[in-house]
């Protein structure tokens, strides 16, 4: 069941004080909350990584640096739900319901109508832009989260989208089995895989939210064939440091999710206390990559203000070049040098 903010709710957790419990009724006001029962029983202490993803801070007012859309995702829609900025890919928002109210989300500010579902019309729409778009062959179930919809809603959109011939993969972005993992069920499972080549992206942020619960739900739909990749957000407190994000690259692979993204958080109104430098994502990265298999890796990525886009960073390791001779930078920080292939005769 999921708790919706309440004071009674809320006085079942002994965490909160009577003047925390004032605190969230203000924000709440202006940002709702929702958390399930399961993700509230990961919370161990007060202001722990589980703790700052769902319980509503006073810092959501009091820090007002932000756009509410950023990334200007509205002015790149062609038909309502439908994002395409890239040339070959889309998102497809189909819900702009959760299972929880992710304190730092980057769509914070779609509150307002935070249960709509795409409508049958809204569908059609967009699988008549896919259609007369051939150069888009992978579309990305978005929202919200997609897996909130009722099954069968959800499989009608999966199958409208199937039947348009170029479109060769479809993925779906979800917190579900991290958030309320037993939602996946046999028979979601069984749904989804009639459709392969499908993809699900999850978020996982923290290794307190890996339990046998979670494992479980991304068993499952491992089982089913469906190839998991997770996308984290980089979150001061919950996961800006080389130790927690190692610990949970570690456990994703151990669960069969493939480290994707490492996002670095938008310039989202009301969620500057997660914020935290470009420099800790590359530290973080630098920490990973070569000391732990490539695999393990997710790539460090910020999506630019103003529709410019994903770009990926990477720890710089040319560290000199010159006439062709590379020196580069190992994981150990040692040195080594590399001569560029060179044609023997140089056209001129
Ligand atoms: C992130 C995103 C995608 C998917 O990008 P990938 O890098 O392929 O995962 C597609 N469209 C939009 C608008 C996006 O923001
Ligand atoms: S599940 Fe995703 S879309 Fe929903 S609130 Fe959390 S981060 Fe935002």
């Amino acid at each position: 069941m999921n708790t919706m903010c309440s004071q009674t709710a809320l006085d079942d957790i002994p965490l909160f004080t009577a003047k925390q419990r004032e605190a969230i009724t203000r924000v709440t006001r202006k940002y709702p909350m929702r958390v399930t029962d399961y993700y509230l029983g990961l919370i161990r202490e007060p202001g722990d990584a589980i703790y700052r993803q769902c319980i509503p801070s006073e810092e959501e007012l009091t820090n007002a640096s932000g756009q509410p859309d950023p990334l200007k995702e509205d002015a790149h829609s062609p038909v309502p739900r439908l994002h395409h900025r890239y040339p070959d890919r889309v998102l497809l928002m189909a819900t702009n319901n959760c299972a929880m109210y992710c304190r730092f989300c980057t769509r914070k500010r779609n509150i307002g109508d935070r249960t709509t579902a795409i409508t049958a019309e809204e569908l059609a729409n967009a699988v008549e832009y896919l259609s007369d778009h051939e150069e888009v062959c992978d579309v990305l179930i978005s929202g919200g989260d997609p897996l909130t919809l009722p099954q069968k809603k959800l499989e009608k959109i999966i199958k409208s989208v199937r039947t348009i011939p170029h479109i060769d993969i479809i993925r779906i972005g979800t917190r579900i089995p991290c958030i309320d993992p037993k939602q996946v069920t046999e028979e979601l499972c069984s749904m989804l895989k009639k459709y392969h080549p499908l993809y699900i992206n999850v978020q996982f942020n923290n290794p307190a939210e890996i339990t046998p619960q979670s494992q479980q739900a991304c068993t499952m739909l491992a089982d089913a064939g469906i190839q998991l990749g997770n996308q984290s957000v980089l979150l001061r407190g919950v996961n800006d440091s080389p130790e927690v994000m190692k610990e949970l690259v570690r456990k994703l692979l151990a669960m069969r999710v493939k480290p994707y993204y490492l996002f670095i958080p938008d310039m989202v109104k009301g969620t500057g206390h997660f914020r935290t430098s470009l420099e800790t994502g590359l530290e973080i990265i630098d920490a990973i990559q070569g000391r732990m298999s490539g695999m393990a890796t997710p790539q460090l990525v910020i999506d630019l203000e103003n529709g410019g886009g994903k770009v990926a960073l990477s720890p710089d390791h040319i560290i000199d070049k010159q006439d062709g001779k590379y020196t580069f930078r190992n994981f150990e920080n040692k040195k080594y040098e590399y001569i560029d292939f060179q044609p023997c005769e140089k056209r001129s």
